[in-house]
């Protein structure tokens, strides 16, 4: 693990370093207050901190202060090291904002055991931030395709027709829904089926641009989001989809299942606001017109 060391002594932060390159620390070193602040501010600054309190310029204490009032998104464990050693001072250290404290001269033993109970704590948090990540993720994606899901899609379909509103920019929202899927599952079983969802899902994302985004909005249900989209490129994407679809079967295992998929475009109200709800019934009554017109194709919502 890394520590940062401010000391604006550079004998105490010789010693400090030695110690913390003994018990496999890798060191960084600031020789004052606004240095260790620049440090601070990297991305990927050392978690662990010692300080010294008295310094010139930007002095420990009011490091920590500033630390803490900055949001510190990745939190530091800040050790505060210096000779005042009176309980008022210990109070005000804390309430600065350090996590512990230590007055010189100190025991090096103290000084790798308090370390050590850092390291713990960042190490737990770190550990809690990545279980949270990965729940983001995963209420965000549809387990099975990896796609965005039902209410995720809803939600980037929200941001963008707030955006374009704002922006006087046209969109379109694509409904695609596999034709007769129901065959698929009743004559390959259920397991198949979902080799084929997970097949199509990844045909839409490389049939998309970069900035647009698909989810499953239900079974055999996708949902396309399509920003700063004109009629005529909707359009063209859609027969992009329809053609990557259809163009070879799936193969799962020793089936070669032919896929096809019905597809209704709908539009935003250029310059004005565009209800959701209205957009998507929008975009899956034209799918049913697509349905109705011999499935795979597209509709325009009128
Ligand atoms: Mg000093």
């Amino acid at each position: 693990m890394r520590v940062l060391i401010a000391d604006d002594d550079q004998i105490s932060r010789t010693v400090v370093k030695a110690q913390l390159s003994k018990w496999g620390y890798e060191v960084v070193e600031a020789i004052d207050g606004e240095q260790a602040w620049q440090v601070l501010q990297e991305e990927d600054s050392p978690r662990l901190v010692i300080i010294d309190w008295m310094m010139p310029g930007l002095d420990g204490l009011e490091l920590c202060r500033r630390l803490r009032e900055s949001g510190d998104k990745s939190y530091h464990y800040i050790i505060l090291l210096t000779s005042r050693d009176s309980k008022d001072d210990t109070i005000g250290g804390l309430n600065a904002g350090a996590d512990d404290y230590i007055t010189k001269p100190y025991f090096a033993q103290e000084l790798e055991v308090r370390l050590r109970a850092g390291a713990r704590i960042l190490n737990l948090q770190q550990s809690l931030e990545k279980a949270l990540e990965v729940q983001r993720y995963q209420a965000q994606h549809d387990s099975l395709t990896g796609i965005l899901n039902h209410r995720e899609i809803l939600k980037v379909l929200e941001n963008e027709l707030i955006r374009s509103e704002r922006q006087r920019s046209s969109m379109a929202v694509i409904m695609g829904d596999l034709d007769h899927f129901k065959k698929v599952n009743d004559t390959y079983g259920h397991v198949t089926g979902d080799a084929v969802l997970i097949e199509v899902a990844e045909r839409l994302r490389k049939s998309i641009r970069l900035y647009d985004t698909v989810g499953r909005y239900g079974g055999e249900e996708f949902l396309l989001v399509l920003p700063g989209c004109t009629k005529d490129e909707a359009v063209m994407i859609g027969h992009r989809i329809l053609g990557s679809i259809a163009s070879e079967p799936v193969q799962y295992q020793d089936y070669y299942i032919p896929v096809t998929i019905s597809i209704g475009l709908a539009f935003n109200k250029t310059g004005a606001h565009t209800d959701l709800g209205e957009i998507v019934q929008a975009a899956d009554t034209a799918m049913y017109q697509a349905k109705q017109n011999g499935r795979n194709r597209l509709e325009l919502a009128v």
